[in-house]
């Protein structure tokens, strides 16, 4: 999605998207900034990798402490640049970083232990693993929480010993250099994490230079060109993309709260999650009870700007945005789909109403292609399995929100193709910060938060001790020294069917002594 934001000379001016009161200036960084910005964190990084685990937690935990006491002043910075409500930034961009921060700092030690490995009929060694960081890794974020979206990545990468270089979306940079700030009043070395401030060639010139790892998140557009740049240079990348996530209310559920907990999934900070709902397959016998629950809880939502403390539903953050929600909304309308809520702009600059469409058809863009904005389109079904392979007639597997009787609910939740998968509710699982985050297909690879996050940013490295010295052992020159007929007493000694086979393989290794 394509941001559309003032550009002056070489410096993005950022305005608050619903009023268009200026924020603030930032640079516009090219390839030779980017370039110099890698070189120092290449420089720096090793003595950071050397310093011990123990203090690299414990100055995650410092900032974790820092952003506790500026809470207030950042919720502020994520909501102005946003247009989000206040609230969705405190208890989002503010809560689960300071959450994920305490996850990972706590967490860090015993990820990054050294773990003992079997080494099999090799008796007179000791194997283990070790976990090392990449070194430079790029993180590359959007603008929907410009907080906690860029930092899960930047924090679980500074305490596992990487160095790492963020660029913030050009829509919401001013979020970012407020927690650079922070980080480095905690003791996080100013070359071990730079904000690279600037538009998608900032972005590009930093997948370009030398770093070890790229971890994205975005949308599925970007995240291909992303891949490109990381297989030109061999690195791994990380892929948090898009989501079409849906919502299964089968028979037995708690029909009132399933419709309630949709319309939370679906018009929390006015849609722009990832894991937002983004379709509901209801099944036939509690679909006009979850109908007329859903649009009473949609009637009942104050859309207002970040000033209105009664709003439940903020500005949208990108005009694109907007245009994208009503093209997909007019879309829909025109094949046939009837809207029972919204389904226009708001009054107020750059909202859009909580928007209910019902008598949808599963080849509408709006059922297919991700919205990213506050429109809940819902489909009657015949029973769960119906609903089930609809849900899974997607190209996104981000997250998704099953409901019903506990049986029928486990068995949806066994099947339904998504990374994270929420039994009788929707969208929380997103903020805690144990449970692992990401998706399959359209929507990526690899994971944030728990302890995968950490692994996530570190690579494996083997170790083995050869723990005797013996002067000869199998396998060494002359290898007829051991010769083919014990090699072959080996393998069934080992591996031979039952204890007969195997006893014989003993034999065979004695006899051929
Ligand atoms: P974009 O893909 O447009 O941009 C993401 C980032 O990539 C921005 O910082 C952007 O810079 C940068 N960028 C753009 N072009 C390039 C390039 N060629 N090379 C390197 N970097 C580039 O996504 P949005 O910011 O619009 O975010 C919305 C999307 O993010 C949605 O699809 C949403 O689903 C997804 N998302 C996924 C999440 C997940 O965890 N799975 C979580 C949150 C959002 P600039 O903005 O300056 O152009």
């Amino acid at each position: 999605m394509t941001v559309q934001v003032e550009l002056a000379a070489d410096e993005l001016v950022i305005r608050a998207p619903a009023t268009g009161a200026e924020l603030g200036r930032v640079p516009v960084l090219g390839g030779s900034a980017v370039r110099a910005a890698v070189a120092a964190a290449r420089a720096a990084q090793p003595d950071w990798a050397a310093t011990p685990v123990r203090e690299r937690a414990a100055r995650l935990d410092e900032f974790r402490m820092l952003l506790a006491e500026n809470a207030r002043e950042l919720a502020g910075i994520s909501s102005a640049e946003t247009g989000k409500l206040p609230f969705e930034s405190m208890m989002v961009d503010v809560m689960t970083t300071c959450d994920l921060a305490r996850w990972y700092a706590k967490r860090a030690e015993h990820v990054l232990a050294p773990r003992r490995a079997p080494v099999g009929w090799m008796l007179t060694k000791k194997a283990w693993i070790e976990r090392e960081p990449y070194g430079v890794i790029a993180v590359i974020g959007p603008w929907n929480f410009p907080i906690l979206n860029v930092m899960r990545a930047v924090m679980a990468g500074v305490v596992t010993g990487n160095a790492v270089l963020l660029k913030p979306s050009e829509a919401t940079p001013l979020s970012a250099l407020a927690v650079q700030k922070l980080a480095h009043r905690a003791g996080i070395p100013e070359p071990i994490f730079q904000v690279l401030t600037g538009d998608g060639s900032t972005g590009r010139a930093l997948t370009e230079a030398a770093v070890d790892k790229i971890s994205f998140t975005g949308s599925v557009e970007t995240g291909r060109k992303i891949a490109q740049a990381a297989a030109a240079r061999l690195i791994p990348v990380t892929l948090e993309l898009g989501g079409k996530d849906p919502i299964i209310v089968t028979e037995g559920a708690d029909v009132k709260r399933a419709a309630r907990t949709a319309v939370n999934g679906a018009f929390w900070n006015a849609g722009q999650i990832c894991v937002s709902i983004e379709r509901a397959y209801v099944v036939d016998a509690v679909y006009d009870e979850f109908i007329a629950e859903a649009v009473r809880a949609t009637q009942e939502l104050k859309v207002g700007l970040p000033d209105d403390a009664d709003a439940d539903v903020g500005a949208m953050t990108v005009e694109t945005q907007v245009a994208h929600v009503e093209r997909q909304v007019r879309d829909a309308v025109e094949r046939g789909a009837r809207v029972l809520a919204g389904g226009r702009r708001g009054e107020l600059p750059r909202t859009w109403m909580p928007t209910l469409l019902v008598d949808v058809t599963h080849d509408m863009d709006v059922m297919r292609s991700e919205t990213f904005g506050p429109v809940l389109p819902v489909m009657r079904v015949r029973d769960a399995d119906e609903a089930l392979r609809l849900a899974n007639d997607s190209g996104f597997a981000l997250g998704a929100s099953v409901w019903g009787r506990a049986e029928e609910a486990e068995r949806l939740a066994g099947s339904v193709r998504a990374g994270m998968v929420c039994i009788n509710d929707a969208l929380v699982n997103g903020t805690v910060a144990s449970l692992p985050f990401g998706g399959a297909g359209e929507s990526g690879h690899g994971r944030v938060y728990g302890d995968e996050g950490l692994r996530e940013v570190t690579r494996p490295r083997a170790l083995l001790v050869d723990r005797v010295g013996l002067p000869w052992e199998p396998g060494l020159f002359p290898l007829r020294r051991f010769g083919q007929a014990r090699a072959l007493g080996l393998v069934r000694a080992l591996h031979g069917r039952g204890f007969v086979e195997r006893a014989r393989g003993v034999l065979s290794i004695l006899r051929n002594r």
